[in-house]
This record gives C-alpha cells, sequence and structure tokens, in this order.
C-alpha cells in the first residue's frame, strides 16, 4: 500500500512455465466451446461480467486504492463507471463485427469475414489497472479472442478479481487467463511465446521497444500506447478561469501518473506570470491525504521507486534553472507522497520539458505567438494528446490541424471515451484502442473467394 508502505498482500509470481501454461489453455479455449459460441452470447458474457463487476464495485474499489494509492473517489467517479461503460460497448459490438461482400469479379462471388487474431497477451501498466485493462480486455472478447493478462506487478490484485469474475459470468474456462509476474520474466515470456498471435501493451516507450523487438521472432501483432509529454496550450483570449482550473486537474489527476497528463503547461506571455500564480494556487488547494477518505484529491505515488524518480526530476528542474513555485519536495514522512509542484521559467530545451516525469509535476513554459506555441507544443518525441484555450475559432482549428497528437482538445483537457479512437505516434507508440477501431486490433480478416463461373 503506497499510501502506507505497509504489505498487504502476497501474490503469487508468475514464471516462464507458468505462462507456457497459460497460452496453452488460452489456445485450447480458442479452438473449444469459445470457437464455436454465439457472437451475441459473448456479447452476453460481456454484460454479465459488467453486472458482476457493478455487484462487487465497492470490493474493486478498495482493492484498487489499497494496490495503487489511487483516492477512492476518483475510482468510483471514473475508473469503475469507464470499466462498466467499455464492457457494454463492446457487449453490443461482438454480433456487429461484419465483413463485406467485395463484386471483384463476374465469375466469382468475393467476400471477406473477420476472424479472432487467436491468443492475446494483454500487459497492463499500473497507473489504470482496472479501467486499461478493461479497454483491452472487452474488445479482445467481443472479437471472440481468448486472453493472457499479466497485470503490473506493483497492481495485479484487481485483474485477478476480474478473472474470478470472468469465471462467474461464464466465459469458459482458459478464455481469461491471468498471470500476475515481472515484466521482465512473465511480460518478456508472454512477448516471445510463439503461440500468442497478438499484444496490446501499455507502458512506457523503453519497454515497448523490448515488446517490438520480442514479437519480432513470430511476427506477432502489437498495439502499443506509451507515454506523453502533452501540450496544455492557454492563450489570452480564453476563459482563464476554466483553463486553469483544466489545466491543474490535467496534471494533477491521479498524481500526474496519466500518459495524456498536460504536464506542459504553455501560457502566453500576456498571462503567464497570472497563470503560474493561479496554478499554483491550485496546487495548494489539493487535499493531499489517505485514498480510503472521500475527501482525498490526491494520492501517493504508486511506489517508492515512482516517488524517487518524480523526486530526482524536481531536482534536475532546478539544476536546469527552473523555479519551483510550489510544492518541490516529499509531502509525508510516511507514504509515497509528493506535493505537487509548479515549475516556472522553463525553457522548451529543458529536460523537465521534454521527458516523462509521471508525476505531479507542471512545467509552465512562455510562449510569444502562435507559431511559437505550435514549435514548442510539437517540439517532444511524443505525440499523444494537446490541448489549446482559446476563444478565436480560425486559431483553434489551425491548432486542432497541426498539433501532432492523437487526440487534440479544444477548452477542456482530459475527457476520454471508449466510442473514440485512443492512441498516439512516434514516441507514443502506435495502433489505436477504443471505438470499432479496437476490433480491427483484434481480428484477422480473410477473402473467400468462390468460383460461380460466368
Ligand atoms: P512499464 O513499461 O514499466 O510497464 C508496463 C507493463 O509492462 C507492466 O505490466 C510491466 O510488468 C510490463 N513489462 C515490463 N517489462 C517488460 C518486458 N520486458 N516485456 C513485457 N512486459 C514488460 O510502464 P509502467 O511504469 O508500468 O507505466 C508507466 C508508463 O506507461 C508511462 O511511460 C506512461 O506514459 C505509460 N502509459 C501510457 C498510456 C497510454 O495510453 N498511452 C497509458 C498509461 C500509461
Amino acid at each position: 500500500n503506497p499510501a502506507t508502505e505497509q504489505v498487504i498482500a502476497q501474490v503469487a509470481e508468475a514464471g516462464v512455465e507458468d505462462v507456457d501454461v497459460a497460452v496453452r489453455s488460452a489456445r485450447k479455449a480458442l479452438d473449444g466451446e469459445w470457437g464455436h459460441m454465439k457472437a451475441s452470447d459473448r456479447g452476453r458474457l460481456l454484460l454479465k461480467l459488467a453486472d458482476l463487476i457493478k455487484r462487487d464495485e465497492e470490493e474493486l474499489v478498495m482493492l484498487e486504492s489499497l494496490d495503487s494509492g489511487k483516492p477512492v473517489s476518483a475510482i468510483r467517479r471514473q475508473d469503475l463507471p469507464a470499466v462498466i461503460d467499455t464492457l457494454v460497448y463492446y457487449a453490443g459490438m461482438a454480433d456487429k463485427i461484419n465483413g463485406q461482400v467485395i463484386p471483384a469479379r463476374a465469375d466469382a462471388l468475393t467476400y471477406t469475414v473477420r476472424e479472432p487474431v487467436g491468443v492475446v497477451g494483454v500487459i497492463i501498466p499500473w497507473n489504470f489497472p482496472l479501467m486499461i485493462g478493461m479497454w483491452k480486455m472487452a474488445p479482445a472478447l467481443a472479437c471472440g479472442c481468448t486472453l493472457v493478462v499479466k497485470p503490473a506487478e506493483i497492481t495485479p490484485l484487481t485483474a485477478l478479481k476480474i478473472g474470478e469474475l470472468a469465471l462467474e459470468a461464464g466465459f469458459p474456462a482458459g478464455v481469461v487467463n491471468v498471470v500476475p509476474g515481472f515484466g521482465k520474466v512473465a511480460g518478456q515470456a508472454l512477448v516471445d511465446h510463439p503461440d500468442v498471435d497478438k499484444v496490446t501493451f501499455t507502458g512506457s516507450p523503453t519497454v515497448g521497444r523490448q515488446i517490438l523487438q520480442g514479437a519480432a521472432g513470430n511476427l506477432k501483432r502489437v498495439t502499443l500506447e506509451l507515454g506523453g509529454k502533452s501540450a496544455n496550450i492557454i492563450f489570452p483570449d480564453a476563459d482563464i478561469d476554466a483553463a486553469v482550473k483544466a489545466a491543474g486537474s490535467g496534471i494533477f489527476f491521479n498524481t500526474g501518473q496519466v500518459c495524456s497528463a498536460g504536464s506542459r503547461i504553455l501560457a502566453h506571455a500576456d498571462i503567464y506570470d497570472e497563470v503560474v500564480e493561479r496554478l499554483a494556487a491550485r496546487a495548494k488547494s489539493m487535499r493531499i491525504g489517505d485514498p480510503l477518505e472521500t475527501s482525498t484529491s490526491m494520492g501517493p505515488l504508486v511506489s517508492e521507486v515512482q516517488m524517487n524518480r518524480v523526486l530526482s526530476y524536481i531536482d534536475i528542474g532546478r539544476g536546469e534553472g527552473a523555479r519551483v513555485v510550489t510544492g518541490g519536495a516529499r509531502a509525508t514522512d510516511k507514504g509515497y507522497y509528493v506535493q505537487p509542484t509548479v515549475f516556472a521559467g522553463v525553457e522548451h530545451e529543458m529536460r523537465v520539458s521534454q521527458e516523462e516525469i509521471f508525476g505531479p509535476v507542471a512545467t509552465v513554459i512562455k510562449f510569444k505567438d502562435d507559431d511559437d506555441a505550435l514549435r514548442i507544443a510539437n517540439g517532444t518525441v511524443y505525440s499523444l494528446a494537446a490541448g489549446v484555450w482559446s476563444a478565436d475559432i480560425a486559431r483553434v482549428h489551425r491548432f486542432a490541424r497541426q498539433l501532432k497528437a492523437g487526440t487534440v482538445w479544444i477548452n477542456t483537457y482530459g475527457p476520454t471515451d471508449i466510442r473514440l479512437p485512443w492512441g498516439g505516434a512516434r514516441d507514443s507508440g502506435f495502433g489505436r484502442e477504443h471505438g470499432d477501431m479496437a476490433i480491427e486490433n483484434f481480428t484477422e480478416p480473410k477473402v473467400v473467394w468462390i468460383n460461380t463461373g460466368r
């Protein structure tokens, strides 16, 4: 428990052989009852799983909070409803995965069908274990795949609970396998396994690269959702109140451990001081504390390693000459809490404005005009998300077009919806999750060509 530093559970560690057993069980299930099930029955099972998650909602909220340090209020408000929405959405899609009749030739009936890609390795990060896990599991199951799920080693509890609930819902044995274990052992074994057809991964760019290399062995299909260093750009003609409020939650939500966190706040020179001052006030107003208290708005970082990483970036920022306006230190003696921190006087080239910190650290960067803002916003290796605050309709459309990002938010920051494609490019990875794009991730098109003669 990162809030108390106490051990809350002992979890079995999956080794290479366990992963092999899980993959074989997933392969067997693919060829069994599951493979012959009506698509609408797969949808019904997803709905049943949604019902069981709703029934056990409080237990899942507690497990997720104790394991990750997330405030229960945020899990209740965001993660759990998103998990259920995801299941309901893909339940409805299970029997709408259509092929096409494509009249290619006069002497043939030619059509396509979409078949499940097969055994899918699902590798989940620790920042949204339940929600990101379900973003992958629900569409893969809707498509008829079988799964070997590898939760992050520091947050395995909710994935294990979902495994139990999947069995209770009636998914045949072997359809959902959960292998808690370390990335370098269990994760790597899954990636290297010759009988895994696809890996869907969310995590760091470093591990993303390792996954691509491992997947080369049997040419697995891969989807990578990696990091970000997203720009949230504020112009003087924006509603500054709303912009600063959203900029605060954009970087401090989930203690900054969000791939699309608005970690670079770009403020126009005319309002720079005002934005810094108001953002610092918001940082100070965050209620840091026990994640189990409903009034807590910010919990600890997920682990000691992550806390030390964030603290070391704060030192790096100071060393580079950026100014800590508020925060800048550990918040408590016990628990991995770091004060919400605002850096001003940040230059675009500094490491703190180029590298993903994954903690509650806002860097506020000054820009002089539209071109300057675009240059800075697009000037990192990432390409995941961006936000623009302005009342100028031509400007926001130009930015929507020219920002390099998988999602551009205009006069808002951070919302996602399972119906909308999610993902990025460059060091943010490739491929898109969510919506009907996820169906392409988990199906393989097949052409059937029937010679009919003329
Ligand atoms: P991580 O890459 O260290 O770990 C992610 C998962 O990969 C864990 O389950 C881990 O055990 C596993 N893993 C580690 N090494 C592996 C290997 N060699 N082979 C197979 N699996 C391995 O990332 P993290 O620290 O858990 O998560 C933080 C990172 O995730 C950040 O960089 C963040 O930006 C990114 N992230 C991205 C998104 C997105 O949608 N783009 C969402 C959440 C998090």
